[in-house]
C-alpha cells in the first residue's frame, strides 16, 4: 500500500513534464493518490490533460488564480466530482520578466510588485480558502513551493524574494487558522531546478552551477527529490508537521561560504 492510498489530491502548476508540480504528481500517483489538475489557460489545457491522462486522471480544470471567479468555479467542479479533498498542492508563481532582470529596483514598479504578490503568494491563501471546505470531514494537507530567495538575496530573483517571504508567512498563518479543522499547511523550499518559470530569471544557469558546487551533497535537486518530500508531507506519516518550511535543496541553505 502506498503512502497516499485512498487520498485525493489537487495539483496546480503543471506546465510541462519539467514542472516541479509534475514531479510532485508523479510521486503522489506512485504512492496511490488519485489526482486532479488545474491549468491556467486553454492554450496549455491540452498539454495538461495529456499529462494528467498519463497518471490516470481525467480531471483537469481551468483556473487562472488571479481571477476569483475561476477559483470559485474550480472548487464547485471539484466538489461535483469528489466528495472530499485530502491534499492541495500550490506550485504557482509569476512576476513580469522585466522585474527578474538587473538589480532589485531596475524593473520594479507598483504593478510588478502587485502581480508578483498576487499570483505567487495571495493565490495560496485564495486556494486554501476555497479548498478547505472540501477537507472539512477528514482534514487534509496543503503544500506550497518556495525558494531561499525569501530570506537571502539572489541575483535577479528581485521582487520574487518579498513575494516568497509573504508566501512563507501565509503558510504559518494558514497553519494556525486551519489546524483546528485537522488541516496541515506546509511548504517545500526547493533548490534551483531548470523549469519554464526558472528560465525567466536572468542568469539562472550560473545559479544552478553555483548551487551544485556549494551544496553539501554537491548536486542540484530534481523534481523527483521534491516530489518524494511532497508525498511524505501530504501523507499521514507527516501528521504532526504543520506551519513548516522544509528545504529540499541538497543542503545548500546551511552553507555560509562555499568551499574555497
Ligand atoms: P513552471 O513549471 O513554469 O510552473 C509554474 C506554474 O505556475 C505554471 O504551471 C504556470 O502556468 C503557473 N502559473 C503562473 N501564473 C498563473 C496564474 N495566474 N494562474 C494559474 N497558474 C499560473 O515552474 P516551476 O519552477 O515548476 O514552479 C513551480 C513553483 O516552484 C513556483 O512557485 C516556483 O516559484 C517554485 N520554485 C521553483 C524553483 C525552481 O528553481 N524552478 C525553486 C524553488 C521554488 P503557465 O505556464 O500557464 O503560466
Amino acid at each position: 500500500m502506498g503512502l497516499l492510498s485512498g487520498k485525493r489530491v489537487l495539483v496546480t502548476g503543471v506546465a510541462s513534464n519539467r514542472s516541479i508540480a509534475w514531479g510532485v504528481a508523479r510521486a503522489m500517483h506512485r504512492e496511490g493518490a488519485e489526482l486532479a489538475f488545474t491549468y491556467q489557460n486553454e492554450r496549455l489545457g491540452e498539454r495538461v490533460k495529456k499529462l494528467a491522462a498519463e497518471l490516470g486522471s481525467t480531471l483537469a480544470i481551468g483556473c487562472d488564480v488571479s481571477a476569483d471567479g475561476d477559483i470559485d468555479r474550480l472548487f464547485h467542479r471539484l466538489g461535483d466530482a469528489w466528495p472530499d479533498l485530502d491534499g492541495l498542492v500550490h506550485a504557482i508563481a509569476f512576476a513580469p520578466r522585466e522585474a527578474l532582470e538587473g538589480s532589485f529596483l531596475t524593473g520594479l514598479d507598483r504593478e510588478a510588485f502587485r502581480v508578483a504578490h498576487d499570483v505567487s503568494a495571495y493565490s495560496f491563501a485564495a486556494l486554501a480558502g476555497g479548498g478547505h471546505e472540501l477537507m472539512r470531514r477528514n482534514g487534509g494537507a496543503m503544500l506550497t513551493l518556495t525558494y531561499l530567495g525569501s530570506q537571502r538575496v539572489f541575483p535577479s530573483y528581485n521582487v520574487m524574494g518579498p513575494a516568497k517571504a509573504s508566501l512563507e508567512a501565509t503558510v504559518r498563518y494558514l497553519a494556525e487558522n486551519l489546524g483546528p479543522e485537522g488541516i496541515r499547511v506546509n511548504a517545500i523550499s526547493a533548490g534551483p531546478i531548470r523549469t519554464l518559470a526558472a528560465s525567466g530569471i536572468s542568469g539562472f544557469r550560473k545559479l544552478l552551477d553555483h548551487a551544485q558546487q556549494a551544496a553539501p551533497l554537491r548536486r542540484n535537486v530534481t523534481i523527483d527529490d521534491v516530489g518524494n518530500a511532497a508525498a511524505f508531507l501530504c501523507s499521514d506519516l507527516a501528521g504532526g508537521i504543520t506551519g513548516e518550511i522544509t528545504c529540499v535543496d541538497a543542503g545548500y541553505h546551511v552553507i555560509g561560504a562555499p568551499p574555497l
